[in-house]
């Protein structure tokens, strides 16, 4: 019998998992992780089932071919080499993802930024966790989250705004749960539009207008300030930009703000109110926030109310985001993000540019940011970007106006996919397919949503020919003639060199700094425990909340409070699209379902696509004597077939449709193909949950 720690593939909780190989390969929680003491969720206790071999792609084709590994780089390379040459470093790009392990990323951000000499590397992330990078930067200087899971436990209050987390971070919701079954609160706030699985648990539940959060805590501050809780020895010593945030929420008194989220004054001036009187409150937000074209405003209208008060980086206090992927926030840490350098450095900055360039010998370094998600497909659409290299995700199911993204892969010249599955949306389209290894089978480290590093350990060979990511990266890099650049013996020699350039010229002005664990052998990283970062001189065993010094990242060491001006969703419905389509996840199934979809286990609750709708939009429409349930959900940009749930769970006026659904589970069920692609324009996150829809039975 032999043990492996390592952590799940899925959610950015990062639950820690232990398998036992014997006659058979057991999975069980890990009691000691600390994301999760020992529990697991659904799919992460299935995660072993999704290792059988049926739709693995196991051999790297060309143009549907089976080649060698070598003559696939050696393809892949010369075809980006001659588009480079002739259109120059901006005509090809990578698009990424959160679910890639850190070392991944690391070699594909070092080939692109640095020797390639463009910043075209975008991530899935973009769609998920791009506002909060951007709120971070703006009010710490730095893309900091400041606490840990354990303030969770240690609130007396936590506020979930946009976010559904007994659905989408089920073991982080069951440690809140845990602890008030033990009668230690917190007393829980959930602000979301529907009755969703966590409002159904909380405390009180404020069902506002669907895109009203940030008018909601706009509102909060005026009320905080009112009451006379603003925290003004914090301001003066910490913070910049009180006094035009203030006057910036001035006409969002209580009645005001109240009419404009939908929601009773009472029982709106009673939450303001609780939350203004109690001391240690945490308010965690999710893709509810970040999914909008104003998510960058509503990130820091609710870091502007934790700031005035002082009530940040303490137990039990602070703002919180939770990230949707397992390395969301590795992909954030490694600069994974167009507009993000490496470890937390800035691609603006010239002195950051020199430092990172002098330490990976780059020849060429990319010195502005590169395309976004969104605008990195419309390039290959319009033909800008010719050669595409797609690593690790199905952007033809998950990004919105999937037309577009159909006519996109279709236009660009070279296509290569980087899949563990031999059938996805994306992976039709593709010239080259290499074929990955996956969860169980490579070997890395992750980063969960509150900074804490963890190993995952392989402890299967990979199937066929699958290889990590990081070997097709770093193979296509010695072929495109940066040999020493890309060549490394294991992930422990890329985590060493990531390590080491985090630390470099760090005089205590950058938050990510993992140098102490730049001189780990292979043995040491192989038994590596997880780690909150910063690890370095000054925290050698990690750090598990920033700011409780008051020291921010700005260059003057203080915070900012922004002036929020908050908007509604930039579409509003009409005569033709009456209902506002919301989207969301349920609990047993994972993005784009080509591992989960599979699995009788995880389909037992879910087992359809479906929308959901308030009785009264259902009897209006005729959809309640529908005896097959079967609808069509149409927007402007597209429509997908679904069945029809009724619930007064819904509010009236909108819809909720879980996105996963992909062509191989359902025909014609693709969400995110009919939603709204309308950016932030600070983050560049579409607006993913709000969409004018109408609904027509069939
Ligand atoms: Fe934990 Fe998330 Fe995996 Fe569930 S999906 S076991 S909550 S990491």
């Amino acid at each position: 019998m032999s043990e492996k720690h390592t952590v799940c593939a899925y959610c950015g909780v990062g639950c820690g998992l232990i398998v036992e190989e014997g006659i058979t390969t057991d999975l069980r929680p890990d009691p000691e992780h600390p994301a999760n003491l020992g529990r697991l969720c659904a799919k992460g206790a299935n995660l072993m089932e999704t290792l059988s071999p049926r739709g693995r792609l196991l051999q790297p084709l060309l143009h549907g071919t089976h080649v060698s590994w070598s003559r696939a780089v050696e393809h892949v390379a010369e075809r980006f080499g001659s588009i480079i040459e002739r259109h120059g470093p901006d005509a090809v790009a990578f698009y990424v993802s959160g679910q890639m392990l850190t070392e991944d990323y690391y070699v594909a951000n070092k080939l692109m930024k640095g020797f390639i000499g463009s910043a075209n590397i975008d991530t899935n992330s973009r769609l998920c966790m791009a506002s909060t990078v951007a709120g971070h930067i703006r009010a710490f200087g730095a893309d900091t989250v400041p606490g840990c899971y354990q303030d969770l436990e240690e609130a007396e209050m936590v506020v979930l705004v946009g976010s559904n987390m007994a659905s989408c971070h089920p073991v982080l919701f069951q440690r809140i749960l845990d602890v008030r079954a033990r009668g230690r609160g917190p007393y829980l706030v959930v602000i979301d539009p529907r009755r969703s699985e966590t409002a159904q648990q909380a405390d009180l539940h404020l069902a506002l207008r669907p895109g009203s959060d940030g008018f909601l805590f706009c509102g909060l501050l005026n009320h905080m300030w009112k009451l006379g809780r603003v925290d003004f020895a914090f301001l003066e010593r910490h913070v910049h930009g009180f006094v035009e945030a203030l006057e910036a929420v001035t006409d969002f008194d209580l009645r005001h703000t109240a009419e404009l989220c939908g929601l009773d004054q009472a029982v709106l001036a009673d939450f303001m109110t609780r939350f203004t009187l109690t001391e240690r409150v945490v308010t965690a937000f999710s893709q509810g926030i970040n999914q909008s074209s104003s998510g960058t405003d509503k990130v820091n209208a609710i870091i502007n109310c934790h700031l005035a008060t002082g009530r940040i980086g303490k137990p039990g206090a602070g703002p919180f985001s939770l990230t949707g992927q397992g390395n969301a926030m590795g992909g954030r840490e490694v600069g994974g993000l167009a507009n993000q350098l490496a470890a937390h450095m800035k691609l603006e900055n010239p002195e950051h540019r020199r430092l990172v360039a002098d330490f990976w010998g780059a020849s060429n370094m990319a010195e502005r940011a590169g395309l976004k998600a969104i605008d990195l497909f419309e390039a290959v659409a319009e033909g800008r970007v010719k050669a595409l290299w797609v690593a690790c995700t199905n952007p033809l199911v998950s990004l919105p106006n999937a037309d577009r993204v159909r006519q996109a892969l279709a236009k660009c010249e070279l296509l290569v996919v980087s899949e563990c599955m031999a059938h996805t949306e994306t992976a039709a389209f593709a010239d080259v397919l290499l074929p990955a290894a996956t969860w169980g089978e490579k070997s890395g480290t992750v980063t969960n949503s509150e900074r804490v590093i963890s190993r995952q350990r392989g402890f299967r060979r990979p199937l066929g020919e699958a290889r990590p990511d990081w070997a097709a990266f770093a193979a296509v890099g010695r072929a495109m003639g940066f040999q020493e650049a890309f060549t490394y013996a294991n992930p422990a020699a890329i985590f060493r060199e990531y390590a080491a350039l985090s630390g470099l010229g760090n005089d205590g002005t950058r938050d990510f700094d993992i140098s102490g664990l730049a001189d780990l052998t292979d043995a040491q990283y192989e038994e590596l425990q997880p780690v909150q970062w910063p690890v370095n001189r000054e925290y050698p065993q990690g750090r598990a909340r920033f700011f409780d010094d008051g020291r921010f990242f700005h260059p003057d060491g203080r915070a900012r409070m922004l002036p929020i001006q908050p908007r509604f969703p930039n579409l509003t419905v009409d005569g033709n699209h009456d209902l506002l389509l919301l989207t969301g996840r349920v609990a047993d199934q994972w993005h784009t379902m080509s591992r989960t979809g599979g699995l009788a286990a995880l389909r037992r609750r879910d087992e359809e696509p479906f929308v959901a709708m308030h009785p009264v939009d259902a009897a209006e429409r005729g959809i309640d004597q529908v005896v097959s349930g079967l609808v069509r959900v149409e927007t402007r940009y597209g429509g997908f077939l679904s069945r029809v749930r009724v619930t007064e769970d819904q509010p009236m006026g909108s819809m909720f449709a879980p996105f996963h659904w992909n062509d191989t589970f359902a025909w014609d069920a693709k969400v995110n193909s009919a939603v709204n692609p309308t950016v932030d324009p600070l983050s560049g996150q579409p607006e993913l949950k709000a969409t004018p829809a109408s609904i027509h039975p069939l």
